[in-house]
């Protein structure tokens, strides 16, 4: 054997080696954030990425198995019912009986339609957070179901879209904000845990979480009360900042509603609210935050009710609701 074959050899076992550290290195990367800290099962969107993460620490130091079968968080749903996921075939979906405000489809990750049962929403997988949410309010959708409070990663989200958790909005100063209200969906037990999917979740200021916009969601429940029908759109406008790295926190809120004067019935009024997600509203009336829906189309670019004819939207939307 020669000196140059040698050191070839040599060279041979230095490169093996060193592709060895990189490929460990990348599972490493691989893992979720939360092994920097504490992992628990409402930080997996996949009974299988809990899986990879019992399978890397056999020992099970955050406890994701806590019968000791081998088998990480039983309860969240597998990776098959993922590409399952109910949205995906709801059609027609009653929440966008009035519109898609962005357009919103299946290709643009940042402008991404996702129709449920319970309501539909634009994904923004930049922002973590929807662009909007849509939904139908009428009596059929009120009981007297508890709230659920499992707030969990979304399942039906593309695999290469991060799925928030509510680990993410852990110590942040914030809350997790529904847009569909928990209190919209109590007919059943299923409606209502739809709401605390993450994907129908937005940073919210606690005065304007606690006070302003639910203060506004009873009142869209009294409105039904009163023998109305509803169709809501609820997002957000302009950054404040990003909590958990990414998840950005809104400047502001709006929402708008579309008012039938019974289910199925004639289209009657907007009601238009433009809200700073911040604490300045704290004690505020909620009254003081009406607008036009034409002034919340300028300021976000978006055409809210386009399914009702042009001249009933430039009449209604230019109102100011009393
Ligand atoms: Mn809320
Ligand atoms: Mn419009």
């Amino acid at each position: 054997m020669g000196v140059i074959s040698l050191v070839q050899q040599m060279n041979l076992k230095i490169l093996s080696a060193a592709i060895a550290f990189i490929l460990l290195a990348c599972q490493q990367t691989n893992l979720p954030e939360c092994t920097k800290t504490d992992c628990n099962c409402s930080d997996f969107a996949t009974q299988e990425e809990a899986q990879k993460v019992l399978d890397k620490f056999p020992k099970d130091p955050y406890g994701l198995d806590r019968d000791g079968n081998g088998v990480a968080c039983q309860s969240l749903p597998r990776a098959k019912e993922k590409t399952n996921a109910p949205f995906q075939f709801v059609e027609p979906n009653p929440h966008l009986k009035f519109g898609n405000p962005s357009d919103a489809n299946d290709k643009d990750l940042n402008n991404y339609l996702m129709k449920k049962p319970q309501y539909a929403l634009s994904y923004n997988c930049d922002r973590r957070i929807p662009n909007w949410v849509s939904w139908q309010l009428n009596k059929t959708w009120l009981g007297s179901v508890d709230r659920s409070n499992d707030f969990r990663p979304d399942p039906g989200l593309p695999q290469s879209c991060y799925a928030v958790t509510p680990n993410d909005y852990r110590r942040s100063g914030y809350d997790r904000g529904h847009m569909t209200p928990s209190g919209d969906r109590t007919s059943n037990k299923e409606d209502n845990s739809a709401t605390f999917l993450m994907t129908n979740i937005i940073p919210q200021s606690p005065p304007n979480n606690r006070e302003v916009w639910r203060e506004l969601e009873t009142y869209s429940r009294e409105l039904v009360d009163r023998g109305k029908e509803l169709y809501i759109i609820a997002g957000w406008e302009g950054k404040q900042k990003a909590i958990a790295g990414k998840v950005t926190v809104p400047k502001y809120n709006w929402k708008v509603i579309l008012i039938l004067d019974k289910p199925g019935g004639k289209v009657t009024k907007t009601i238009g609210f433009w809200i700073p997600n911040d604490n300045s509203v704290a004690r505020s009336d909620w009254k003081d935050y009406i607008v036009s829906v034409d002034d919340i189309e300028r300021k976000t670019g978006y055409d809210f009710f386009s399914s009702v004819p042009k001249s009933i939207q430039s009449q209604i939307e230019s109102q100011v609701y009393k």
